[in-house]
């Protein structure tokens, strides 16, 4: 390591939280599918920071919008309107099929606010008695690090030492409809579910899962709540992974790469009958909704509408599917795609995942372990074939070592 990595991550180390466990390179540029580091040196970004970068490292479009934005109007709070907001949410809207939007900034702000419009229309609209409401979950999940939030989830470090926790959760197996069902009382609000468990390392539930829940949801009047906040926006080969199977939820949370990789931009979307029931007062942020995250994500939003990511994520995905089953017994256990996304389980017998990610870093390709075997690939969506095709031939090396 070069002395200026080195003096950066040591003034990293004495005065940041060690609440990350990072790779030991520093990224000063990006461009696209690229990063390059404080030495010079280029990397082959196939993070995309969990999928906040679907559109690439500064895409063109998306610095326009914020620029052109930054040259006016960045933040009014929601006490007064702006003239960016309204478009944004339209656009949407249109774009989940929904009537309404309740913008927030991060993801976990997503889920806390579907959590509380789940609730609140529990208590309205269902007519579950007052603090009674529940919400099922699934064993797995990952939707973010409030205190609610890893108070459902079953990872001993997210959950542990962080109580005491709310209540009116109940967890079932991931991809098991029936769970779901038994697990159904009229006191149920919400299922919550991420289509695909990104964080999980990319598990794809069972064909026709997701169409069962959403039957299930009908039928016992329950909402069908997706976090697509990882899965959704074109990474999966279409604009939400439940497009997959059809199935349209009655609440999407959006987030990441809703903000174009640029700021923090997250929403609700949902239906007038939904989402209609939050009250003035009764949630916000004084960030959210604000002109410059509107207009980028306004950008973003009529990237998605041609269609063009989500075809990109679809070709480039069965290309990468291809690729990675080849590796299968050749150091690599198991592989799941879906769209431009993969989780990729290492033979123990070749290096944790952990140890995987620092020889590809080595060798110009940046990738995050999940969960001990499992490394992650969700590429930025505008990579080319051959630099997928590259980086695939670096991993293979990195096994042989
Ligand atoms: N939900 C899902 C499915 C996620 O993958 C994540 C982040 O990884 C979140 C929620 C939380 O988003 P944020 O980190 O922006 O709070």
């Amino acid at each position: 390591l070069d002395t200026s990595t080195i003096r950066i991550i040591g003034s990293e180390d004495r005065h940041v939280a060690h609440n990350y466990h990072p790779l030991p390179v520093v990224i000063a540029r990006g461009e696209g599918a690229w990063v390059t580091d404080v030495e010079g040196k280029r990397y082959l970004d196939l993070l995309s920071a969990y999928s906040a970068l679907n559109f690439g490292h500064r895409h063109p479009a998306l610095v326009a919008a914020a620029e052109e934005q930054l040259g006016r109007l960045t933040l009014t709070s929601r006490a007064y309107h702006n003239d960016q907001l309204g478009a944004f949410a339209e656009a949407l809207a249109r774009l989940c099929g929904k009537d309404l939007v309740l913008p927030m900034n991060t993801g976990a702000e997503a889920v806390e606010t579907g959590l509380k419009v789940a609730r609140a229309w529990a208590y309205r609209v269902k007519g579950v008695a007052q603090d009674a409401a529940t919400v099922v979950v699934a064993n797995g999940n990952f939707h973010g690090r409030t205190t609610t939030i890893v108070g459902f989830s079953d990872d001993p470090q997210a959950h542990d030492d962080f109580g005491p926790f709310a209540p009116g959760f109940v967890s079932v197996p991931y991809g098991d409809a029936a769970a779901i069902e038994a697990a159904i009382t009229p006191q149920t609000a919400a299922v919550l579910i991420e289509p695909i468990q990104g964080e999980a390392g990319v598990v794809i539930p069972p064909d026709g899962f997701l169409r069962e829940v959403r039957d299930i949801c009908t039928k016992h009047n329950v909402l069908l709540i997706a976090d697509e906040i990882q899965s959704g926006l074109g990474r999966v080969g279409e604009t939400f992974a439940c497009d997959r199977e059809g199935v349209v939820p009655d609440v999407y949370l959006l987030g990441k790469a809703l903000g174009g990789g640029i700021l923090p931009l997250s929403a609700v979307v949902a239906d007038e009958a939904v989402l209609g029931v939050i009250r003035p007062g009764e949630h916000g942020s004084t960030f959210g909704g604000n002109p410059l995250a509107s207009a980028i994500g306004l950008r973003v939003v009529e990237m998605l509408a041609s269609g063009e990511f989500q075809t990109r994520a679809k070709a480039l995905g069965e290309h990468l599917e291809a690729k990675l089953a080849e590796l299968v017994g050749h150091g690599v256990t198991g592989v799941r795609v879906a769209g431009l996304w993969a989780g990729v389980d290492v033979d123990p017998a070749r290096g944790t995942g952990r140890e995987i990610a620092e020889r590809l870093l080595g060798r110009g390709v940046l990738v995050k372990d999940t969960h001990g075997q499992t490394i992650r690939i969700a590429p930025p969506l505008v990579v080319r074939a051959t630099e997928l095709d590259w980086a695939i031939e670096q991993l293979k090396l990195v096994l042989d070592a």
